[in-house]
């Protein structure tokens, strides 16, 4: 067994470490509280992340990426989320797609495609799933003709006509390129007859509508958009009928290991304030750290968080191997890291006692950011439940792993 870092793991860590020192720490508190989503969209971010190759992390070299593995992209994105989970989530959204990119899309597809996203420093991939009718019902759990994924494609000739609305999608609206999700035939299962289509934002019919407001993510934007009567040729379809399941089992390994290291970020932030903030706070004649009910609680948070970590990394592994159990390994990481993120912000608010709730302090905004992964990329609840599905399955998942 070896816990050393590569020494590429080690470059990209210290790169996003240096990010989110120089760039993203002094100015994200006042971001976070700027009042609307439009102003809040951290563009210059984006672009000077993009100048350090951070938004290309995951596509590959030929095209002009970095072409990491899902294991550097964990690393990157805890260190992203220290400094503030939106930024980390928007890139997150960038690597998840990378993986379309490589190895659902037909080569003709990644010609058209994957120069355009890699030359423009602002362009972001959104993935567009969910609707009004449609949250936890298009995880897959329950999987029926009656669940209410309105999103049609339809066959016209040689192009295929859009219709329907996506919303709470992460970089909806602001992206350039979208994987959206239709139903082609709407008697069947999603998974039977569902399929995933590449829309460019500038395709007619595609019509951005508002970013929804929220407490957590705040620099990440949570769309609603519309596709009214939106043609694309049928090439631009890219994960056809029938094969809908493959998107999240073969085409994303890593989604939920790189979406639970961002959280951890979060909690990591929390932890090395709190830490910090007990070392120096006095009372009781004493810096706060010396007594035994503050010490425990920052004990707790730095088990957790180690844990978590370890986790992630485990599933992360396993997604670059291509073991077949490293989905459910993924899934478990999920929950237990957004889990260890949320409990750790919460006794980092503890620790620091009434200024956990100041604006002075940025413990408040950790504890509203954790919140959102509890039940974004899934909630726990189902993330557990396809978990324990798998494992009860008939060649059940091998929780060993190895
Ligand atoms: C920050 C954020 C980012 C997001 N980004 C994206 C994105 O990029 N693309 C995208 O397509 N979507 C995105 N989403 C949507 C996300 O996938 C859904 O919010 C999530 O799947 C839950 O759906 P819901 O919010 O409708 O909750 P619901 O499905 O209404 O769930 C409500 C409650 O019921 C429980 N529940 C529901 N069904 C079952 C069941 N069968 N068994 C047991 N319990 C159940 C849930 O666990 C939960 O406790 C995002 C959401 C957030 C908050």
């Amino acid at each position: 067994m070896e816990f050393q870092l590569t020494e590429e793991q080690l470059h990209w860590r210290a790169i996003a470490r240096d990010f989110t020192e120089q760039v993203i720490k002094p100015d994200v508190l006042r971001r976070d509280r700027l009042p609307t989503a439009e102003e809040r969209i951290p563009w210059d971010w984006i672009r000077a992340a993009d100048a350090l190759g951070l938004r290309t992390l995951g596509v590959s070299k030929e095209f002009g990426g970095v072409g990491v593995d899902i294991a550097t992209m964990c690393i990157v994105g805890e260190e992203l989320g220290v400094g503030d989970l939106g930024f980390a989530v928007i890139m997150d959204q960038c690597w998840k797609t990378a993986h379309l990119f490589a190895d659902a899309m037909t080569p003709e597809q990644q010609q058209r495609f994957i120069p355009p996203f890699v030359a423009d420093p602002e362009a972001t991939t959104a993935i567009g799933i969910t609707e009004e009718g449609v949250g936890s019902d298009h995880q897959g759990y329950y999987d029926s003709p009656d669940i209410e994924l309105h999103m049609s494609a339809v066959r016209d000739g040689d192009d295929y006509v859009l219709n329907g609305t996506k919303r709470y999608i992460s970089n909806g609206s602001m992206a350039r390129l979208y994987f959206i999700i239709a139903r082609i035939d709407k008697t069947k299962t999603l998974s039977e007859g569902g399929a995933v289509f590449v829309i460019p934002h500038d395709t007619p019919g595609f019509r951005a509508g508002f970013f929804h407001e929220k407490s957590s993510q705040r620099l990440a934007t949570n769309g609603t958009f519309h596709l009214e009567d939106c043609r694309v040729p049928v090439t631009n379809l890219m994960i056809g009928e029938g094969m809908l399941g493959e998107l999240r089992g073969k085409y994303l390994p890593g989604s939920k290991s790189e979406a639970a290291a961002t959280v951890l970020g979060v909690g990591r932030a929390a932890y090395e304030y709190a830490l910090d903030y007990a070392k120096q706070r006095v009372q009781g004649g004493k810096p706060i750290i010396e007594h035994q009910a503050v010490a425990l609680m920052l004990g707790r948070m730095a088990m957790s968080l180690d844990a978590a970590r370890l986790q992630i990394w485990k599933a992360a592994w396993l997604a670059d191997r291509g073991h077949p159990d490293a989905r459910v390994h993924g899934l478990l990481a999920k929950v237990n890291a957004s889990e260890a993120a949320f409990e750790t912000c919460r006794l980092a608010a503890e620790v620091l006692g009434g200024a956990g709730i100041m604006h002075e302090h940025p413990v408040e905004k950790y504890l509203r950011d954790a919140a959102s992964f509890l039940h974004s990329d899934g909630t726990n609840q189902l993330c557990l439940l396809r978990a324990v599905r798998a494992i009860s399955s008939q060649d059940g998942a091998e929780l060993y792993g190895f």
